[in-house]
C-alpha cells in the first residue's frame, strides 16, 4: 500500500484523490490518497504527523501552503527552487523529505496535449503570483520567441522579469498591451475565481491561437468567455494542467508515469454531473 495525501485549506473541493486513484488503477498499484484540511500556520505539524506516524510515501501541497512547504523540506529539487514553492513532497528511503514543483511541467504538458507548441511562439503570461512564477522556467526551457508577463500590480511583473533575467522574457505595462500581438495567452491570475473579467484590451486576443486559463470549472471560465468574445481562436481551462501536474507527482512517488488523457475525460465528466 502506498499512502499519499494532499494538504490544503480549503481542501473539500480537491480532485486529487480522484486523479491519483485513477492513476493507481491504471498502473495496477494499491494507493490510498486522502485529503487533509490543515489549519493555517500548522503545516509543519501536519507533515511531521503524516510522515512519522504512517507509512506515507509522499504528499501534495496546495493553496495556501506551497510557499510554507518550500521552507519545511530537507532538500529542494530544481523545479521547486525555480518556483520558490513546493507542490509535491516525497519521502526518500533515508527519511529525507524532498520538495518538487510539478505545476509548470503540467502546464507545458497540457499545452502540448492541446496541440500548441511553445517553441517559436509569442506568449503572454498574465499574473505574477505563485502559479506564474512556477510556469516561467518550464516555458522558457521550451524556447518561446518571446515570453511577456503582465500583472495588475506591474512592479511584481517587473520584479519577476528582472529576477529570471532571460533574453526572451520581459514585463509589459498596461499601455504596452495595446500594441501586443501574441500566439498564446496564459491566465495565471486568480481573477476567474471571483468571476471578474481581466482589465486588458480586447485587441490582445485578436489573432491569438489559444487563451488558456489555469483555473478550471465545469463551465467555461470568465477568462475563456472574455477571450472568445474578444477574438481568440481557441480557449481551454486548467483541468488538463491539474491532471498533468498530478501525473508528474505520481511518477516522482512511484517511478511510473501514468497516461493522462482518459483521466482528464473522466474528471471532466465527473465535474459535469457534480
Ligand atoms: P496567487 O494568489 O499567488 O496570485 C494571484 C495573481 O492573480 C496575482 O498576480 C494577482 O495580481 C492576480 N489577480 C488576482 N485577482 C485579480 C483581478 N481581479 N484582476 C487581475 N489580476 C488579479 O495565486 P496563484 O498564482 O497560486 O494561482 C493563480 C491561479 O492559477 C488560480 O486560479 C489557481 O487556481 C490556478 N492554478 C491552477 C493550477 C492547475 O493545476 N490547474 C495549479 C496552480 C494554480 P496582484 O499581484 O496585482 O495581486
Amino acid at each position: 500500500m502506498i499512502k499519499l495525501t494532499v494538504f490544503g485549506n480549503p481542501i473539500a473541493h480537491s480532485q486529487s484523490p480522484f486523479i491519483h486513484h485513477a492513476f493507481a488503477k491504471q498502473m495496477d498499484l494499491v494507493v490510498e490518497y486522502r485529503k487533509c484540511l490543515v489549519p493555517l500556520g500548522t503545516l509543519s505539524n501536519a507533515l511531521t504527523q503524516f510522515f512519522q506516524h504512517s507509512d506515507g510515501k509522499g504528499c501534495n501541497i496546495t493553496v495556501p501552503f506551497k510557499e510554507d512547504a518550500f521552507s519545511l523540506v530537507d532538500r529542494l529539487d530544481d523545479t521547486a527552487l525555480h518556483a520558490k514553492a513546493v507542490n509535491t513532497i516525497k519521502r526518500n528511503d533515508d527519511g529525507q523529505l524532498i520538495g518538487y514543483n510539478t505545476d509548470g511541467a503540467g502546464l507545458v504538458m497540457d499545452l502540448k496535449r492541446l496541440g500548441h507548441a511553445i517553441s517559436g511562439q509569442r506568449i503572454l503570461l498574465l499574473g505574477a503570483g505563485g502559479a506564474a512564477r512556477g510556469a516561467l522556467t518550464p516555458l522558457l526551457q521550451h524556447q518561446p520567441q518571446q515570453l511577456y508577463i503582465h500583472n495588475r500590480t506591474y512592479v511584481k511583473a517587473e520584479q519577476l522579469a528582472s529576477e529570471f533575467s532571460h533574453p526572451q522574457l520581459s514585463a509589459v505595462s498596461d499601455d504596452a498591451l495595446n500594441d501586443l500581438e501574441v500566439d498564446i495567452i496564459i491566465n495565471a491570475t486568480s481573477a476567474s475565481i471571483s468571476g471578474a473579467e481581466l482589465p486588458i484590451p480586447a485587441s490582445v486576443f485578436r489573432g491569438c491561437q489559444l487563451a488558456y486559463d489555469m483555473m478550471y470549472a465545469e463551465a467555461p471560465t470568465p477568462f475563456m468567455v472574455q477571450a472568445k468574445n474578444s477574438g481568440a481562436y481557441n480557449q481551454a481551462d486548467g483541468l488538463g494542467m491539474l491532471v498533468a501536474q498530478a501525473a508528474y507527482a505520481f511518477e516522482i512517488w512511484t517511478g511510473k508515469m501514468p497516461s493522462t488523457e482518459n483521466v482528464i475525460l473522466d474528471l471532466r465528466a465527473a465535474l459535469a454531473t457534480s
